[in-house]
């Protein structure tokens, strides 16, 4: 199983264990905004560190660690061009295998310019994106983040995350795949079934967005476990937790 989105920096090593032995063998984990990132040099260090120290964690256990490299909204430096100057780089790395986590939070000039950018690097270098939409004005700064998308990038390219009920309408018909977040306060495993009861599996991935907030690292596997006792084909399950992240990331 893979779980798509994480944030291993933010866990302890037995997270790691836990995922393991509940067959999850591959994950995720996005550059977000652990520290106030002031200036690009912390940011570049966040996203080394995932490369490095928790790689390594996560491979003691048994599970392949691939990063989602770029500019969280919550944490834009002050020099975050630099940043955007580094990036190629970074991806040129195996197993930095998106740019993310972008995205809009609260709608700002800057929000928007710095994911501008990024999209525009990731249409170029056709690599996959990982789209942030926020827990506030969800519906509202949803629809300006479709706006931004539709202008900048080929969409068949982004993975846009966190999809719940109130914005399920606005990217159903999107090109775009869609994460499904399963998490405590956020999305339980049964409403995770209803939305794929409803709209089927192609179009969705699974994942715990597991942070420093209220996270469970068993998501996707409790979601899996739903799903089959819900009377989903082995192939549904398949491809919600697996398949369609291997397919969209190449991993
Ligand atoms: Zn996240």
């Amino acid at each position: 199983m893979i779980d798509a989105h994480i944030h291993a920096d933010t866990r302890p090593y037995e997270d790691f264990e836990k995922m393991a032995i509940a067959g999850i063998n591959k994950t995720i984990t996005c550059a977000h905004d652990p520290l106030p990132m002031k200036v690009s040099a912390v940011t570049l260090e966040h996203i080394q560190r995932l490369l490095e120290v928790d790689a390594q964690r996560a491979k003691e256990n048994g599970i392949k660690l691939y990063v989602a490299a770029g500019i969280h909204p919550r944490s834009i430096p002050r020099d975050y061009n630099k940043v955007i100057k580094d990036l190629p780089q970074i991806l040129e790395d195996k197993r930095v295998v998106a740019i993310g986590e972008i995205g809009i939070e609260e709608g700002t000039q800057l929000e928007i310019k710095v994911l501008k950018e990024q999209l525009q690097l990731a249409d170029e270098l056709k690599i996959p994106v990982i789209i942030h939409t926020p827990r506030k004005n969800k519906k509202k700064i949803t629809r300006i983040l479709l706006q931004i998308l539709e202008d900048n990038i080929d969409t068949s390219k982004l993975l846009i995350d966190h999809v719940n009920t109130e914005i399920i309408k606005e990217v159903i018909d999107q090109e775009s795949m869609l994460g499904l977040t399963i998490q405590p306060g956020k999305m339980t495993p049964f409403e995770a079934v209803m939305i794929m009861r409803e709209y089927g599996v192609d179009k969705f991935i699974l994942n715990s967005d597991m942070s420093s907030a209220p996270s469970d690292p068993l998501s996707v596997p409790k979601t899996v476990h739903k799903m089959c006792l819900e009377g989903f084909s082995d192939l549904e399950m398949l491809r919600v937790s697996s398949k369609n992240a291997e397919k969209f990331f190449k991993i």
